[in-house]
């Protein structure tokens, strides 16, 4: 078999030399691997780690800080390359490039990026990269912030006063529920609660979050819900509007084996259904009531 040469350099080629009659050094200085920006801003939310890429927060599945950063790097400069040009990249971070701000968060750092081509990976590329980390709150974060922000409002409503006391554990009930959901998604809370005649409103972050209350009053108490949505503005970006849920939720003032009267009739409550309530006076005759009755009476 005839001798090869590197057609730029004159080396001799063996059999796993790269294609084109080039040696793997002139090669990759010919077809560069990767091409990419020695220094780099990233923007990062000072509260939650989240790091934008284009106009968009991301959410990292990391949270140690200096993973976030690998994490925000591979996702933003690198996962493009991965895909099209079956490249593996590796990333290291020198840690004695930190620079921190007077506060000790960390401003800048350089990090060493190599990838290989995955069908030969005798074809690397190392790179060294600066990244300026520019903090900044991302949306979710100022909103919680502010406090002042809110999607959808849940009205809780009893029939009097008397059942005040069961209104605060409804709402201790739903304090807890909502803080257990925030830790698993720091877009669900409460953002403010304003005490009304006969109950208070819940201003919540999502209307999801609405949804997952409510399921979880359902299951534990009866009540009238009524829903309603108010048109507030418009999504340009979405072409759609932008509506404020509302939903009323008046407790039932009954439960089951009370006493009450109707007519000087005196009635025990024997079963309460979806929503009607089953009643039963002291000769076993039924009557059977819709949820209304208790509110209009
Ligand atoms: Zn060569
Ligand atoms: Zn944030």
């Amino acid at each position: 078999m005839p001798q090869r040469f590197c057609a730029i350099c004159g080396k001799i080629l063996d059999e796993k030399s790269p294609h084109f009659g080039m040696c793997t050094s002139c090669y990759i200085k010919e077809n560069p691997l990767f091409e990419l920006p020695t220094t780099v801003k990233l923007k990062i939310c000072l509260d939650c780690y989240r790091y934008s890429k284009k106009e968009e927060w991301i959410k990292p599945n990391e949270e140690d800080f200096l993973l976030v950063i690998k994490e925000a790097v591979y996702n933003t400069l690198l996962k493009s390359f991965e895909k099209n040009e079956f490249i593996t990249f590796s990333i290291d971070i020198d840690m004695n490039s930190l620079e921190f701000s007077s506060k000790d968060l960390i401003t800048s750092l350089e990090l060493k990026i190599e990838g290989f081509l995955n069908e030969d990976p005798s074809i690397i590329k190392e790179h060294l990269m600066k990244v300026n980390v520019i903090y900044e709150l991302c949306s979710n974060c100022l909103n919680l912030r502010s406090g002042t922000y809110f999607t959808s409002i849940l009205q809780l409503r009893v029939k009097n006063s008397n059942y005040f006391e069961m209104l605060n554990g409804v709402f201790d009930q739903i304090t807890n529920f909502v803080n257990k959901k925030f830790t698993e998604d720091d877009r669900q809370y409460i953002s403010k609660t304003v005490d009304q005649k006969h109950g208070l409103d819940i201003y919540l972050s999502t209307n999801e979050l609405m949804n997952h209350i409510i399921s979880y009053l359902k299951n534990r108490y009866h009540f009238l819900l009524k829903r309603s949505k108010k048109l507030v503005g418009r999504d340009t970006q979405r072409g759609r509007g932008i509506y404020r849920l509302k939903t009323l939720i008046k407790f039932l003032p009954v439960e089951k084996n009370d006493i009450i009267e109707i007519d000087t009739q005196k009635f025990m409550v024997e079963q309460i259904l979806k929503n009607k309530v089953i009643l039963k006076n002291k000769n076993n005759d039924k009557l059977v009531k819709d949820f209304d009755f208790f509110f209009n009476e």
